[in-house]
């Protein structure tokens, strides 16, 4: 049986309080278990939670991290990662060939000094650092199709897609659209056929065109999007950090005037 997770929704910082208590305020992490193995989307501190279920696990399942990008929101929670500390683990990390910086050499300075009391490669686990193939072609990761596909953010986002017989389903944290027409039409084709699409809806459109390249959408985007690539179920994630419960519903509820089947990624939620 597979089970998609979402451990945490959030964009840019965590957030705490009673406004935020009904989709969570960690940031953005996604986990997809299978018999054959566990595969995680993004290290944002959603990761705890994950982490605290797998702590109460005799043995680990074999473990993939894939990583969207590096800003903080989505690798901060690595360094209380659980399995992390246990030497029977065995941790792959992934993440784009394409990238201008060496992003191992970036999460191993995240995890040691002067950031973390121990360094990333000595806290027990066996850890392979993996570049995805540059060919793009999908790779099969316990028993899942596993795709990806660049889209528009500074300093470069990876969207995934996984595909199992009767699903699949698309996460794009971070995506402004409209910046460059060559990856808008990339990734809707990426989309197409897909059942589920997870996608940045941090803005309003008030709110973007204030931070034009900021590198995020709005749900008016993700309505069309997923209108346009026959979608069959839309969750608005990245949730700005001042968006209240009260005002993610009310996002929700306008986008489902003209997409019914639209849902806001909250912690806990299972696909
Ligand atoms: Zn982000
Ligand atoms: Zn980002």
């Amino acid at each position: 049986m597979n089970c998609f997770t979402i451990h945490g929704a959030r964009g840019t910082m965590p957030v705490a309080g009673k406004n935020f208590s009904r989709y969570g305020g960690n940031t953005t992490c996604f986990s997809l278990k299978t018999r054959q193995g566990l595969i995680v989307v993004d290290a944002g501190t959603g990761i705890n939670a994950l982490s605290d279920c797998l702590a109460k696990a005799k043995t680990l399942p074999p473990t993939t991290l894939l990583f969207t990008h590096f800003h903080l929101d989505h690798v901060i929670g690595l360094p209380l990662f659980k399995p992390l500390y246990r030497p029977q683990s065995r941790i792959t990390l992934m993440a784009d060939p394409g990238r201008s910086d060496d992003w191992a050499r970036s999460l191993k300075t995240l995890v040691g000094t002067p950031y973390w009391p121990v360094r990333l490669t000595h806290c027990g686990a066996r850890l392979s650092f993996q570049d995805l193939p540059s060919t793009r072609m999908p790779l099969q990761l316990y028993g899942i199709r596993v795709s990806w596909c660049p889209v528009w953010h500074p300093q470069q986002c990876l969207a995934y897609r996984f595909d199992v017989p009767g699903q699949s389903i698309v996460i794009a944290t971070d995506h402004e659209c409209g910046r460059q027409r060559r990856l808008d039409d990339c990734f809707l084709q990426f989309c197409r056929g897909a059942t589920t699409l997870i996608v940045d809806a941090q803005y309003t459109p008030r709110e973007q065109a204030a931070h034009r390249g900021w590198g995020h959408g709005t749900w008016q985007d993700a309505v069309r999007i997923a209108r346009e690539a026959g979608i069959e179920e839309l969750v608005l994630t990245h949730h700005d950090r001042y968006r209240t419960d009260t005002q993610i519903d009310t996002l929700v509820r306008e986008a489902r005037r003209y997409f019914s089947r639209t849902y806001a990624a909250r912690e806990g939620m299972i696909l």
